[in-house]
């Protein structure tokens, strides 16, 4: 089993979708990367930074999953990163409200010594100069590094953006930060523009309508998985990328193939932490669970046809 370890945020958050609002909930990119990878039973660390607000609670929680956590600095006196988002009717967009970086906005990250030499880097969600500090600290080149941005560091921090994409060897993005970041409309397109940025692979994300995989000129694409019902799509990506990490870290294997199949888990993943608010659904999650939805995106998928 390959070690891994995730950097970015452990937050709190506030979310407003069709179908209810919360208070401040338990969030954050690193939060979701953590659980949903937990699944995969391999050696993880979160390095990240939260308040003294932050409940002790929400730490013993992913302590009880196996996730390292001593490197999840308790700022003295500080406050919690805080995200809130609203989504629109179609759930598949949303508007930030607000973002307050709180002790994000001087966070110098500690990679812990046991995992410096990790195999597997998963940069979640963070400021670009963090995710670079995390790779600048560790003492072998890992086997993958995978990259989770958004577009709020592409609004405000784009260059040191472009030079951590430069280290890494995924990215994983959405359909519209995609677009963003490439300057092209047309998804084929705008991922051979983000490969030629430094990914050898580049996921997109495109929520409800799956998830595409490039790698040169090979293209996989794996669909979402239908629900009756979609309550909170906070995460999902997060939820993709820790399944997509945890299957590669579980199997050893960082082959195009195999990463059809991280795709795949991270696709299966995402569609219970949508299921409801917040990070709900993937903590309380049965391994019996997660395989049964396994089988029925089997079915859902798999199809004889006859070439003439
Ligand atoms: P996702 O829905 O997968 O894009 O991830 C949502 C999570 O990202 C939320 O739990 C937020 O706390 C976190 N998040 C939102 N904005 C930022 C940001 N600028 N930096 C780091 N994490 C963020």
């Amino acid at each position: 089993m390959s070690k891994l370890l995730i950097v970015g945020s452990v937050a709190f958050d506030a979310i407003e979708t069709p179908f209810g609002k919360t208070d401040k909930i338990l969030g954050g990119a690193a939060t979701y990367i953590g659980l949903s990878a937990a699944h995969f039973k391999v050696p993880a660390a979160i390095v990240s930074v939260v308040g003294e607000d932050f409940p002790e609670a929400y730490l013993e929680m992913l302590k009880d999953r196996n996730i390292d956590i001593s490197a999840i600095e308790v700022v003295k006196g500080g406050k919690t990163f805080f995200w809130s988002g609203k989504y629109h009717n179609d759930l598949n967009s949303r508007d930030t409200l607000e973002t307050q970086l709180n002790v994000l906005a001087d966070f110098n990250p500690v990679v812990p010594d046991a995992y410096k030499d990790s195999d597997i880097v998963m940069l979640g969600n963070l400021h670009p100069i963090v995710q670079n500090s995390v790779l600048e600290q560790l003492t072998k080149r890992p086997k993958l590094v995978v990259l989770d941005t958004m577009n709020f560091w592409m609004d405000n921090a784009l260059e040191d953006l472009h030079n951590v994409i430069a280290k890494v060897d995924v990215i994983t993005i959405n359909d519209e930060e995609a677009r963003q970041l490439s300057g092209e409309h047309a998804l084929v397109k705008a991922a051979r523009v983000i490969e030629k940025m430094g990914p050898k692979y580049v996921v997109i994300k495109k929520g409800e309508h799956g998830a595409l995989l490039f790698h040169n000129e090979l293209v996989f694409f794996a669909p979402a998985l239908p629900l009756e019902e979609v309550f909170d799509p906070t995460g999902a990506g997060d939820t993709f990328a820790g399944g997509f990490v945890g299957h590669l870290a579980k199997t050893e294997n960082i082959s195009f193939e195999n990463m059809k199949k991280a795709v795949i888990h991270g696709s299966n993943l995402a569609s219970f932490c949508v299921e409801k608010f917040g990070t709900e659904r993937i903590q309380e999650l049965s391994h019996e669970a997660v395989q049964q939805r396994l089988k029925e995106f089997k079915e859902l998928t798999q199809f004889e046809i006859e070439l003439s």
